[in-house]
């Protein structure tokens, strides 16, 4: 999703790699469970969030479309989000003792909080939002640790093509002659990416790469 703010509002104007000690630390979020509250449809959903939470949870994306998660339209494009439920708007994997019952295979946006991405010149690095997490003392941990994520290399170079191939459907929405093109253009971005199941024993990144190959952008 892009965002356009002033990164000097809203971080401690540092860009950290994962190697970097970043303040994110938040003792284990003892009793707070507020980053996953009131997040709207910010917590979008990239193919690896589907591939791991469908071989995580076993349930399919039309079993995860009738509770957890929901279509949402994002600079043009419809992309999945979790669904926020109920008048506290919490998420729908947050358990009665306030912890995430998917921790394992969470979304890589819960993994980041409260860092952020940025990306610029084909690449990326990581921002704190100094503002976002509600623990009042925090430790410096290092970023790769933090994010948590198997086979970072394949990781950074899966996400530079996602967001790379986002931004090009953007403009070719922005562009579209009609409402019937944008439409087409979505419809076959969510059934490559998304809607086609992954094959649970086999590696994502390889699925990724041959459904990629076979994306017309
Ligand atoms: S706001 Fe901070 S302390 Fe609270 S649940 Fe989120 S990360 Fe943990
Ligand atoms: S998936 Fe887990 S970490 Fe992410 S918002 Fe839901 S409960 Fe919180």
């Amino acid at each position: 999703m892009r965002r356009n703010v002033d990164l000097k509002e809203i971080s401690d104007g540092k860009l950290y790699t994962e190697n970097d000690m970043a303040k994110v630390g938040c003792n284990d979020c003892a009793g707070c469970f507020a980053c996953c509250t009131g997040m709207g449809e910010s917590i979008i959903l990239d193919p690896l969030d589907i591939y791991r939470l469908t071989c995580g949870t076993g349930l399919t994306m039309e079993q995860l479309f009738t509770v957890h998660i929901k279509l949402n339209v994002v600079d043009g494009l419809t992309l999945p989000c979790l669904v926020m439920a109920g008048d506290d708007e919490r998420c729908t994997f947050l358990n009665s003792d306030g912890r995430c019952s998917i921790h394992k295979y969470r979304p890589g946006v819960c993994r980041l909080f409260p860092l952020g991405r940025v990306y610029k010149n084909g690449d990326f690095k990581y921002f704190l939002q100094t503002d976002e997490c509600k623990s009042k003392v925090r430790t410096k941990v290092k970023v790769g640790k933090w994010i948590d994520v198997d086979r970072p290399r394949e990781n950074r170079a899966f996400l530079n093509v996602w967001h790379n191939l986002l931004n090009e459907l953007e403009e070719k929405c922005r562009k579209a002659e009609d409402l019937e093109e944008t439409k087409e253009i979505n419809l076959k971005l969510l059934r490559t990416f998304y809607f086609m199941p992954y094959e649970k024993t086999a590696d994502f990144y390889e699925q990724f790469e041959r459904r990629l190959a076979a994306f017309p952008v």
